[in-house]
């Protein structure tokens, strides 16, 4: 457990029967990437369980915070879902991950596409003041089935554009573009069918993909990865990783089995 931290739960928001988020204690020797995972989990019958999780808070803030599936007969969520305030909670040492800014070439318009938890990451860049003044504009895509499941739906539209530091940055820069599958909304459709018909860019009165001044990360299911990638290979877009910069970074929301 040499890697790891107990840390405190704070406190804990189900929004819906399958997604939950929760802050905890930080320690202040922990340092992260904003858009970086860790490992985080619980002592299940003495015994650490643990899976890599996404971190929702920025780095300057002094709790972390986790955004939850809740997956039926799940060995980690299934416990976790029921913490509660004071409860302790396992935080692994090394973030690490490539959904990172310093992994991306310089460029104009940063866009963040997201599918289910896989907004987590980007909770944590939004928050983030350099990104504001890496980019003229930064784009926020959240892909679910219904509308209940769009978590921070009113913090992204209301009130991080009033937030007392980053109000300005954030409503003069950042455009949050939710998505629904399964049932009406004012944007419906999924993320890569709206990239492919053009509708994205015309809703946000943007030219379309060009990778002389687009960037692109992108957090969701295997399947969501692989279209994204595909489509902006066709475009020209070149992938980057932890020791090359490129065009789009990418990471799995969570892996399938
Ligand atoms: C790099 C990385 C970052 C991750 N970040 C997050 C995060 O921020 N929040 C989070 O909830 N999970 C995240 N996950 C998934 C997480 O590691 C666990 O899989 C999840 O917490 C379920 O754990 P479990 O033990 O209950 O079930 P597991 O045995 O781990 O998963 C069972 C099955 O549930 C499905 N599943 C798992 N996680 C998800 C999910 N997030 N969304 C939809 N279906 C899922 C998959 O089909 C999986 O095979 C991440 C995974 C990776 C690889």
């Amino acid at each position: 457990m040499s890697n790891m931290n107990e840390e405190r739960v704070l406190s804990v928001h189900h929004w819906t029967d399958t997604l939950f988020s929760f802050t905890t204690t930080r320690d202040p020797a922990l340092r992260f990437s904003n858009g970086h995972f860790t490992m985080i989990g619980l002592k299940i019958n003495g015994k650490p369980l643990l899976r890599a999780y996404s971190i929702a808070s920025a780095n300057y803030e002094d709790h972390l915070e986790f955004l939850s599936i809740k997956v039926d007969g799940g060995p980690l969520t299934s416990h976790l879902k029921n913490i509660q305030v004071g409860d302790m909670v396992i935080v692994g040492r090394k973030p690490t991950g490539t959904l990172v800014a310093d992994y991306l070439l310089p460029g104009k318009r940063l866009y963040m596409l997201s599918t289910g938890t896989g907004l987590a990451p980007f909770m944590s860049i939004v928050r983030d003041p350099e990104i504001y003044e890496k980019y003229e504009q930064i784009i926020l895509v959240h892909g679910v089935r219904q509308v209940e499941e769009l978590a921070y739906h009113d913090m992204l539209l209301e009130h991080l554009p009033n937030h007392e530091f980053l109000g300005e940055l954030v409503s003069s820069k950042m455009r949050y573009y939710p998505t629904v599958t399964r049932e009406a909304f004012r944007n419906t459709g999924r993320v890569t069918d709206l990239i492919e018909s053009g509708k994205l860019f015309e809703d946000l009165e943007v030219p379309a993909f060009d990778p002389a001044v687009d960037r692109v990360m992108i957090c969701g299911s295997s399947e969501m990865l692989r279209d994204l990638k595909h489509m902006l290979e066709e475009r020209g877009f070149k992938e980057g990783n932890t020791s090359t910069p490129g065009d789009f970074v990418i990471e799995r929301a969570f892996a399938e089995k």
